[in-house]
């Protein structure tokens, strides 16, 4: 019953707005819920974060209405959201807002079904039946069904039970025989799939030992962390599955994370068979759909909680575990505003609702293991794949003996393509890998070696065969592949080679083999990528070639051999994490070769034979590799030595955005001025343009992560430059391009 409340606003502003609640509403404005509110001379939606009965000393004005009526927000949930607003430079606002899901935030409306109830009148069923079974024989067993059912039964299941179209239901609904109404599921389809009986699974020596550990943070009821860390097949996800089961038992819920492209049915269906009330939350949701979840997942009704990045907000109301899966995968980082990492998000929150957070993977993210070694994550060791599957065998492929034909590159070394003969004969599946979309990377003039470049981006055109067009792969721009160099005359030769050009070249190279290619040109459908995988599962596709889209999460018994195409794509990346993403890549996919009882075999393609981080991944040897690289990052002072932050300022006028830039890195330099926090730039960015903005960044590392705190605060109190102008700002960032 208050009379004033704080409101965020759905707008990118750092500050709350007081408004005052009128009486009829005193009752129901409490913090958490979503509201209606006048904002200059429109009407905005927000969320009340407090209220309060201490009148303002200034006018307010009043909330106009509730978008639902009950809080959507718990107060956990709030102090989170203001956490990642303060911790990555983001409007509480805007955070509020990307931790619901459109729907909800909108109120939308729910879906509802039909459902038909028994009515109970003055004649009992079974005699209305059979006085019915003459003239009416499908009114009649329409009836027995829902009878027998003894309960409501949709209406759509009814009429396919007793296979009949509406008007027999129709005409018992006007006999008062039945009724039937319009009510929101009860349970959701992805409730409903049967539980099948968990395997009798004896764990492991390290699985029990980190079970023990894990259930013992669980009874004690504390916040605690863990790393698990275990290849590929070690009994990992058969953890997580105990912990679940054991936070269960004590009423509380968990969420599980996973990569978008790990969430396929194949994981999900893992998790179901343990589990009856299992919640997904993924992409392919419509909007009734999600919001149905959410609400069951709000009010208790999904003990597990699968999904993405954003599923760490799940409402879960009494939260007892998170665990992220593959927890070093970059998808985890959210590209636009609010860019939270979700790792540290499920690690306040953890923190804040006293519950366990597990991250696991075969190749812990360089933070996450440091902060293991330090102490500050509990490490859990899986040493061994646990079915007995043996490791691949793995080999090099020097690219630079390969001899090539001239103009043409050489994709598959005589190595790679001699495996896959081998293996195909004798039945068994290949999967390629490159990370590269497209068929090739540029077309250059043979004559002046200009490259073509995107209009409005300061990026190469990538050639796509299949659509025959030139495309940026940063604001999507297409164009017809000019005839002659714009420069000289010229021709163009096509070089480099993207998935496209693979697919191309093995069906040259084994034209017996079928061939199906997964990235995200071929899979544009919904439902595309399952049919593939389907395929592929089922033996119809001897060799599938695809991004990092079949890096990871799949399990096919048939596959014996992998090879990667080219190792160099992510070795050259201008980035300090380039060494890090190329043992991860190559360790995840050697994870998809030899799952099964046959020995799997690993081939990798590069012009660095010789470089740490290909070698060490070549032998599994992480241990190794994370000595090495942590060695340097220390210092470099790059994290987990160091934090990073970096602002963009992009517009459409070069000068403009630059000296916008130069002011903001003046301003900056007076208020950080601790000699522990090191400002670089203002620069332009590696990618200097896109989509016709210039873009320019300054970037904070700093040894301390207040030193980014105060960077983040520098900047979010700076009013816009310019009109034109643009400010990004990017904490702990993935990608420096
Ligand atoms: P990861 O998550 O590390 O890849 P999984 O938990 O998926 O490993 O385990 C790989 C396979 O081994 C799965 O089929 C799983 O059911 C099975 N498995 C897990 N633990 C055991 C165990 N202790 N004994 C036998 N099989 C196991
Ligand atoms: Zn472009």
């Amino acid at each position: 019953m208050a009379a004033f409340a704080d409101i965020a606003l759905s707008l990118p502003v750092d500050r709350l707005f007081t408004y005052a609640v009128p009486l009829e509403l005193r009752e129901r404005v409490r913090p958490g819920c979503r509201v209606r509110v006048p904002f200059q001379s429109r009407e905005v939606g927000g969320t009340c974060v407090r209220v309060s009965d201490a009148r303002p000393r200034f006018e307010v004005r009043p909330v106009l209405g509730l978008v639902e009526p009950d809080p959507l927000f718990s107060e956990a949930m709030l102090r989170l959201c203001g956490w990642i607003a303060r911790r990555y430079g983001a409007g509480f606002g805007e955070v509020l807002d990307a931790a619901l899901p459109f729907a909800v935030r909108s109120g939308g409306k729910r879906r509802t079904v039909a459902v038909a109830f028994p009515l109970l009148g003055q004649i009992p069923a079974e005699k209305l039946v059979a006085e019915l079974e003459e003239r009416f024989p499908k009114q009649a067993r329409v009836l027995r069904i829902l009878a027998e059912a003894g309960e409501p039964l949709e209406l759509r299941e009814l009429q396919q039970r007793a296979k009949v179209g509406a008007s027999p239901v129709l005409s018992l609904q006007r006999r008062k025989a039945l009724e039937i109404r319009k009510v929101s599921p009860a349970r959701d389809p992805l409730f409903s799939s049967p539980v099948e009986r968990a395997p009798d699974i004896r764990l492991s020596a390290p699985q029990e030992e980190a079970l023990r550990a894990l259930s013992a943070a669980i009874a004690a009821e504390r916040h605690a962390a863990f790393l698990l860390f275990g290849v590929t097949s070690s009994g990992k996800t058969e953890v997580y599955l105990r912990a679940l089961a054991d936070v269960v038992r004590r009423g509380r819920q968990g969420i599980v994370l996973v990569p978008e492209i790990a969430l396929t049915p194949q994981t999900v269906a893992r998790f179901r068979a343990r589990f009856a009330r299992v919640a997904v939350l993924h992409s392919n949701l419509t909007d009734a759909e999600r919001h149905e979840q959410w609400r069951a997942i709000q009010q208790g009704k999904a003990d597990v909680i699968i999904g993405a990045r954003s599923a760490v907000f799940a409402p879960a109301p009494a939260l007892g575990i998170v665990i992220i899966d593959e927890e070093h995968e970059g998808t985890f980082k959210q590209q636009n505003a609010p860019r939270y990492d979700a790792r540290e998000v499920a690690r306040a929150r953890a923190r804040f609702e006293r519950a366990l957070l597990l991250l696991g993977s075969a190749t812990p993210s360089l933070e996450s293991y440091q902060r293991a070694l330090s102490g500050r994550l509990g490490l859990l060791r899986l040493p061994g794949r646990v079915a007995g599957g043996s490791f691949p065998e793995t080999i090099v492929a020097d690219l630079g003996k390969t001899v090539s034909v001239p103009g043409k590159p050489r994709i598959l070394s005589d190595r790679l393509r001699a495996a896959m003969i081998e293996r195909l004969a004798r039945g068994d599946q290949v999967i390629l890998f490159l990370n590269r979309r497209g068929y090739a990377t540029a077309a250059i003039c043979r004559n002046c070696g200009a490259s073509i470049k995107c209009p409005h981006c300061a990026i190469v055109l990538v050639y796509h065969r299949r659509i025959g067009r030139i495309v940026c792969h940063y604001c999507g721009h297409e164009g017809r592949l000019p005839q002659k160099c714009a420069a000289c005359g010229g021709l163009f030769r096509l070089a480099g080679c993207g998935t496209e050009r693979v697919e191309e070249e093995v069906r040259q190279a084994l034209p017996e083999a079928s061939v199906a290619r997964m990235d995200s040109d071929s899979m544009k459908g919904r439902g595309a990528h399952e049919k593939v995988l389907a395929e592929f599962r089922r033996g119809a596709v001897g060799v599938l070639v695809g991004t990092q889209m079949i890096a990871k999460g799949l399990d096919f018994p048939n596959v014996t051999l992998v090879g990667i195409v080219s190792a160099d794509a992510t070795l050259h990346l201008p980035d300090y994490r380039a060494a890090e993403r190329t043992f991860g890549l190559i360790s995840q996919v050697a994870g998809r070769a030899g799952r099964g009882e046959k020995g799997g075999m690993v081939i990798v393609q590069t012009h660095e034979p010789e470089h740490f981080a290909i070698q060490l991944a070549l032998r599994s040897e992480y241990e190794r590799f994370a000595e090495i690289e942590l060695a340097g990052r220390r210092k470099d002072g790059y994290p987990p030595f160091g934090h990073l932050a970096r602002v963009i300022i992009q517009g459409p006028r070069e000068a403009e955005a630059e000296r916008a830039a130069r002011a903001l890195r003046d301003l900056l330099g007076e208020w950080i001025a601790d000699g522990v926090t090191a400002l670089l730039g203002p620069a332009p960015a590696p990618i200097a343009v896109i989509n016709g903005q210039y873009r320019f960044h300054v970037v904070a590392k700093s040894r301390w992560q207040s030193g980014i705190r105060q960077f983040v605060k520098v900047v979010r109190s700076q009013p816009r430059p310019g009109r034109r102008l643009r400010i990004l700002l990017d904490v702990d960032p993935l990608s420096m391009l």
